[in-house]
């Protein structure tokens, strides 16, 4: 702990996550652009009233349910989504079924490896893209990202990429995948070309699918699809856009 936050501190929720992050950079996890990437999402958060509001929620369904009706799904992680919700991450993989890949924008052995260990530690069993993991190189990605596993995103029809790029995003959407994003941009490159863009918190947002995801295990698959076919990712953008517009109305 770097500083001493009270719970009655007005933005202690959010200074506790902040630490979580420089946790993360300390250990190696994230990288310096990563803690930048950050800010950009507190800012959202704080025009969004940092609660989990009903565009969201409506995003997490639709999420789940894409989830569940999935081939080959798989949960990408980067450094900042391990170090902010290590276990609950482990926890959407176990009670979805969904393997979990590692898959940086600033790739090194070292952080890689850091990766590996700490989410090991917060108890992931097997995880792609790292390791002795076979991978492959996608020739729609630029950069290091290219390199994916084999068994995950290279062979995956959904692909659960959180805090993503907006480049990577667009990558994968033309490579035929269905990608699900959490965003607390609603305007940014990603939100707007993933399938299924949830305006939330990543803190928040990923107990909530476990959640869901859990309540939803009997349904049907015809049920899972109707819910699937009624999200509408740029209505749902939209709304959030209205949401902090309004807010900002009264506020003003
Ligand atoms: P894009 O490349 O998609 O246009 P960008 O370049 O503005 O987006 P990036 O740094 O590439 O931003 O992507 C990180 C995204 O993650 C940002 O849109 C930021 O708002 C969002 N983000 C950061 N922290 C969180 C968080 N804790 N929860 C949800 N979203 C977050
Ligand atoms: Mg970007």
């Amino acid at each position: 702990m770097l500083i001493e936050v009270p719970d009655s501190h007005p933005r202690a929720q959010s200074l506790h996550i902040r630490e979580k992050l420089i946790n993360g950079f300390d250990k190696g996890l994230v990288a310096k652009a990563g803690l930048i990437a950050h800010g950009r999402g507190e800012c959202f958060d704080y025009l969004i009233g940092e609660k989990t509001q009903s565009f969201a929620e409506w995003a997490t369904e639709a999420a789940c349910a894409m989830l569940l009706l999935a081939k080959h799904p798989v949960l990408s992680l980067n450094g900042n989504v391990a170090s902010l919700c290590p276990d609950e991450i482990v926890e959407l993989g176990k009670a979805s079924s969904t393997p979990l890949e590692i898959n940086l924008f600033y790739r090194t052995k070292e952080r890689e490896n850091e990766l590996l260990k700490h989410m090991k530690e917060h108890g992931a069993h097997e995880i792609l893209g790292v390791g002795d993991d076979e991978t492959i190189q996608i020739e729609e990605l630029q950069s290091k990202r290219r390199i994916v596993s084999k068994k995950g995103i290279f062979i995956a029809d959904v692909v659960f990429v959180p805090l993503e790029d907006g480049d990577r995003t667009e990558a994968l959407v033309a490579s035929g995948k269905k990608v699900i994003t959490v965003d607390l941009n609603p305007l940014s490159r990603t939100a707007q070309k993933a399938q299924i863009t949830i305006v939330d918190n990543i803190v928040r947002s990923v107990p909530l699918m476990t959640e869901k995801i859990k309540g939803m295990k009997n349904y049907s698959v015809e049920q899972l699809q109707e819910i699937c076919d009624n999200f509408d990712n740029q209505q749902n953008l939209k709304s959030a856009l209205q949401f902090i517009l309004q807010r900002l109305r009264e506020l003003s």
